[in-house]
């Protein structure tokens, strides 16, 4: 097996998710240092830096229900 090493592929799909603040041009992938919460039925990412609210996405449907 060659070492193992993030393929182009890969590091292309991640880059697809980067977000960016508007307001402080901190940047960071989705699954980063975003502050994130969840708000009713939706997921809410915060800027760790200035705490402007980069994006809400609608969270994943639970696959459990109690
Ligand atoms: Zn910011």
């Amino acid at each position: 097996m060659p070492v193992h090493r993030p393929s182009r592929t890969e590091a292309e799909s991640r880059r697809k998710a980067v977000l960016f603040c508007p307001d402080c041009d901190h940047e960071s992938d989705i699954e980063g240092d975003w502050n994130v919460h969840d708000e009713d039925d939706r997921r809410v990412y915060d800027c760790p830096d200035c705490g402007t609210t980069i994006t809400t996405r609608p969270r994943a449907t639970p696959l459990l229900t109690p």
